[in-house]
């Protein structure tokens, strides 16, 4: 087999994107398919965005397709292929076909008939136009991305003949060494190695037996190597409640599961560039001879004993300036701080010294007794580099600098003004539901209505940890405002916060939106917790500034304020962590005792809110904020930790040692 990548060309059809390059998605979701689906053997070498005009979407093709050696693998259209007045792509494209490929269109359409009845809607061609096979995908990302999975691992073979590579060598060892090539493998050999996605079609049989057979699996098979996931659980917003899920279909993970595919799916930390290395210092501090006290600074004998009255010849203060040599017999009075006269060997306290005379005009020190015996060259003097030597490491790589302050004077101390950090992500929080209002909307709440309290509890949260908040407001369930409000909060932050949405009602449209219309992966939906239960964490693609593709994170946390905090302090922060480079992450664990009996829940660990003190013993002692429920942020009123409660049906008595988070600080007594 030919190992160098097949060129891929993706043009988007779509009279708004080619007004505005940013409303297109659909790019970004086949891109994402062809790097993670296509098992190395593509390279998009080409994208273009052009109206929705027949001549346009012609000259755009032919500039790729008919250029002889130079020509592209494969087109993949996107757009246009519907019933609406403006689509004209399947017109556009056939027009230009060599040879048709109903078999990639049959493929293509029986995939998606199995997902929606919808499918009926796309009117795909396939085919080749010179040695270049092009394919037409839905405008619509979801569509896109199944229509493109289902095929995606046969598509090199046609390539490859289209291109002219011998068919004989191409077919030697029959459809089952293709079927390995194409890492699809027949139902034969791959029933047990193959993982299934859940609701992706499982086929059955021999493929070539298949068709024709009325059962809607039939043609599945083809988007049945997509991994378990990636074809979406959630509902289908437009279906309706009677065809909704009645249960959540997302496995319930323990909170250890869900805390460790976080961790796989959260960006590693991005360093922000500046001149300096932090680790090495330019100057010792301090950078001359300074005294530690207020005195006088002497020439101490060989006997140490300076026992007797001595002329004061000048002053040193904390101050720059030159000041002359000191020769033994003389004293020059010196301030905490200010540098040595040359020759001095130490300085004598000024509590050791007594005023002996003054100046004629009385207003200075003429001579001075010391008292002190026994005094050794270096008393009271910070020689050079003694606080931090030049060349020595002052901060490590991965320490924090933190607001205590103490990194960030040492960093002042030795000239160091710029370093190279952790970029601190910026964190979008989002509100969702129609019946959520600002905090401050003037007059009484109407029937149904509920004041936002959980964007300014995860942003008061949020910036105490350190981290930036974009503010995404409140939208409403509606699902082109929640995708237009996503998709608006990703260009502005790294990692996205909602809240609500997530549970089972019919206006639950946060997975829904992830999933279908930002081309995203769910990879939790429900953690086997209390409270936070449909907690959900998904990776979308998206692109950065420098117009980079990352996946970027998203945690839909549930909209009961209780959970929301609780699930923002146990989930999203180790994410923030991760992606700021800070270690270890997530909130401190320490043991507790418990000061009076706590009621456990009969079905799930809890998350338990509590103050923690220590108490007359030294002894870390944990008792309840009160009553626990979900909504009742109040729950959270003055807690400073989480302990860690597993479930059962007895209470956990008085004295009991547990697990405890700590979200702030410790108190000092009970
Ligand atoms: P949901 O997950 O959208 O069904 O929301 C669950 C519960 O949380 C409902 O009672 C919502 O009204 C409430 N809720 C959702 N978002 C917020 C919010 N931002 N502030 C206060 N309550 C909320
Ligand atoms: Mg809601």
């Amino acid at each position: 087999m030919d190992s160098k990548p097949l060129k891929v060309a993706i043009l988007v059809v779509s009279t708004s994107a080619h007004k505005d390059p940013s409303t297109d998605k659909s790019e970004l979701v086949l891109r994402d398919v062809i790097d993670s689906e296509g098992g190395g053997r593509w390279e998009v070498t080409e994208t273009k965005i052009v109206s929705d005009h027949v001549p346009h979407i012609q000259r755009q093709i032919m500039l790729w397709a008919d250029i002889g050696f130079e020509a592209v693998d494969l087109i993949l259209t996107t757009g246009g292929t519907g019933f609406a007045v403006s689509d004209h792509t399947p017109e556009a494209v056939g027009a230009l076909l060599h040879k048709t490929a109903p078999g990639l269109v049959h493929a293509m359409l029986s995939s998606s008939l199995a997902v929606t009845p919808f499918a009926m809607m796309s009117r795909p061609v396939a085919g080749v136009r010179h040695n270049t096979v092009i394919v037409t995908l839905p405008g619509s990302p979801k569509g896109a991305k199944e229509n493109l999975q289902a095929i995606l691992k046969t598509l090199p073979h046609a390539c490859l003949q289209a291109k002219g590579v011998d068919s004989r060598t191409l077919h030697a060892g029959g459809v089952q060494k293709l079927e390995e090539d194409a890492g699809i493998g027949s139902s034969k050999q791959a029933s047990g190695h193959h993982s299934h996605g859940h609701g992706g079609c499982h086929g059955h049989g021999d493929n070539h037996k298949n068709h024709g057979h009325g059962h809607s699996h039939g043609h599945g098979r083809l988007v049945r190597h997509t991994k378990p996931g990636e074809n979406p659980l959630s509902n289908d917003p437009s279906l309706g409640p009677t065809r909704r899920h009645r249960e959540s279909p997302y496995p319930m993970l323990s909170v250890d599961e869900a805390l460790s595919l976080i961790l796989d799916h959260t960006p590693e930390p991005q360093v922000i560039t500046s001149q300096v290395d932090p680790s090495i210092i330019h100057s010792s501090v301090p950078a001359f001879r300074a005294s530690i006290v207020d005195g006088y600074a002497v020439v101490v004998p060989q006997d140490g004993n300076m026992k007797g009255v001595y002329p004061v010849t000048a002053v040193s203060h904390a101050a720059p300036g030159d000041i002359g040599a000191l020769k033994e017999g003389e004293i020059v009075r010196i301030t905490t701080g200010a540098p040595l006269p040359p020759g001095a060997t130490s300085v004598i306290m000024v509590e050791d010294t007594v005023l002996k005379s003054k100046t004629d005009d009385g207003q200075e020190e003429k001579e001075v007794e010391i008292l002190a015996e026994r005094v050794k060259p270096g008393d009271n003097i910070r020689e050079v580099g003694s606080d931090v030597k030049e060349g020595e490491t002052i901060l490590q790589k991965g320490e924090q600098i933190s607001g205590v302050g103490g990194e960030i004077g040492l960093l002042a101390s030795v000239g160091v003004t710029e370093v190279k950090t952790y970029k601190r992500p910026v964190i979008g929080i989002l509100s969702t539901g129609d019946e959520i209002v600002e905090p401050n909307r003037p007059g009484p709440l109407r029937l149904g209505e509920v004041r936002d309290t959980n964007r300014s509890t995860l942003t008061a949260a949020a910036r105490e940890q350190g981290f930036a908040v974009a503010d995404l407001g409140i939208a409403r369930d509606r699902p082109g405002a929640l995708e237009e409000t996503l998709r608006d909060g990703f260009r502005r932050a790294d990692v996205l916060i909602t809240t609500g949405g997530v549970s089972m009602g019919e206006l639950d449209l946060l997975k829904p939106t992830v999933e279908r219309a930002l081309g995203g992966t769910i990879h939790f939906g429900r953690v086997n917790m209390k409270p936070g239960k449909p907690t959900t964490f998904a990776t979308v693609p998206a692109k950065t500034d420098a117009g980079d593709r990352v996946r970027k994170p998203l945690f839909a946390l549930p909209g009961n304020p209780a959970s929301a905090l609780v699930t923002f302090h146990l989930f999203v922060l180790p994410a923030l962590h991760k992606l700021a480079g800070v270690t270890p992450v997530g909130l401190p664990r320490v043991p507790v005792t418990l000061s009076h009996d706590f009621t456990l829940d009969k079905g799930r660990p809890e998350y338990h809110r509590a103050v923690v003190a220590v108490g007359r013993d030294g002894k870390l002692a944990a008792s309840s904020t009160g009553w626990q429920r979900s909504s009742r942020v109040g729950s959270l009123r003055s807690a400073n930790a989480l302990l860690c409660m597993p479930k059962g049906s007895e209470p956990l008595g008085k004295g009991v040692e547990v697990e405890a988070l700590l979200m702030s600080s410790v108190r000092s007594e009970l």
